[in-house]
């Protein structure tokens, strides 16, 4: 069967390239505002109700533009806190998973980046999967787009990049899907209610910092020593985490925004008194806040040697761990885990391809 004729996709491409494609084919370059506001803010997928823009050049963009990334295959609710894990699939048949998490007052989705993810963290079960491509833009900021026209009247109000894969080594096309949904044209988010989550790469936290996105970063810390740090999280050999501390101070400073560590507790590991220590003085040096996060389970995955070891701190002991780090002015965060009944919680996103 002869392969079907790729046409050029739209999501994904900044305001300035969709004015490029109109200028290209003769048409004012202003309908590249049209499509933008169609595509994030009525959240169309139809030409054909896009009635500000002339049935002809419709027709065009028919035959010649596509509007679809991803195919939504799966979506599961938890019972338990409301907690949507939504499977799709790429046009290569790649699957990919994003979770919406319903709060008080606001709805925050966490997307992906990346099939897979290359850094193979010891605690988390995408790491298991292993690592397979990357997602262009269009396919990152199309979770948004797809779940948002899913959930109608319902508004995502906040965006994590904290579901499969390493943003920041999926760099270009991140930095593009946040551009977008940070863009003036864009309502409804803004660069504060976005977070991009990283397991810590130097040179391109930097370079994070010299763009004018400004959006808020999390590190994920884990453990303020470098030995623990490296046996739980393979890409702290390669960049260890003074490299890591340094570039956040850089962006800290930068943006003037406060950096938050993920800090998933696990016992006997980066719960003793020493880590309290650690972190106390690590607070101290860069205005930034800790998020608690309870280990979730990867049981699931049958994982093999220290990934089969590890064991949850007790919720009493993050509770006192947390004490001992208000006691010292410092903001913490407990994160309840959000949907492990079907495994959407953090670290839980994996699928077989
Ligand atoms: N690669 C990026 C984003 C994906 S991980 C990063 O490392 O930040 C998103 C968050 O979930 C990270 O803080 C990660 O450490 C945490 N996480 C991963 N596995 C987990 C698990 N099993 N239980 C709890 N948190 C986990």
């Amino acid at each position: 069967m002869k392969e079907k004729e790729k046409k050029f996709v739209l999501k994904g491409l900044s305001l300035n390239e969709l004015n490029n494609y109109f200028e290209r084919i003769g048409e004012p370059n202003y309908r590249g505002n049209q499509i933008f506001n169609w595509i994030y803010n009525h959240i169309s997928f139809d030409f054909n109700e896009m009635l500000n823009i002339p049935k002809s050049t419709r027709q065009h963009l028919e035959d010649e533009c596509d509007l679809k990334t991803l195919t939504l295959v799966k979506e599961q609710k938890s019972n338990s806190t409301g907690t949507t894990k939504f499977l799709f699939e790429t046009f290569d048949r790649k699957k990919i998973e994003s979770v919406l998490i319903p709060e008080k007052e606001r709805n925050t989705l966490c997307i992906s980046t990346q099939v897979g993810c290359p850094l193979d963290c010891k605690f988390c079960a995408t790491g298991l999967m292993g690592f397979n491509r990357n997602l262009s833009a269009g396919e990152i900021v199309d979770q948004y787009l797809m779940i948002a026209k899913e959930i109608g009247k319902e508004k995502i109000t906040n965006i994590v990049y904290m579901g499969m894969g390493e943003p920041l080594i999926n760099y270009d096309p991140t930095i593009k899907s946040a551009e977008i949904f940070t863009h003036e044209l864009t309502k409804g988010l803004s660069r504060t209610r976005i977070t991009i989550s990283t397991a810590g790469i130097p040179n391109k936290i930097k370079e994070l910092s010299e763009s004018n996105l400004r959006v808020k970063l999390a590190l994920s810390l884990h453990s303020c020593f470098d030995d623990i740090r490296s046996k739980i999280m393979p890409i702290n050999k390669k960049y260890p985490l003074q490299q890591n501390l340094d570039a956040i101070k850089i962006y800290a400073k930068k943006t003037k925004t406060r950096i938050t560590y993920e800090y998933t507790m696990l016992k006997n590991i980066n719960d003793r008194e020493e880590d309290v220590k650690a972190l106390i003085k690590l607070c101290r040096s860069i205005p930034s806040k800790i998020n608690l996060i309870p280990f979730n389970s990867i049981k699931h995955m049958n994982p093999g040697g220290i990934s089969n070891e590890l064991e949850p701190t007790l919720q009493k002991n993050i509770l006192e761990f947390a004490n001992k780090l208000r006691e010292n002015n410092i903001t913490v965060m407990l994160r309840e885990t959000q949907g492990d009944d079907i495994s959407a919680a953090c670290g839980q996103l994996a699928v077989k391809s």
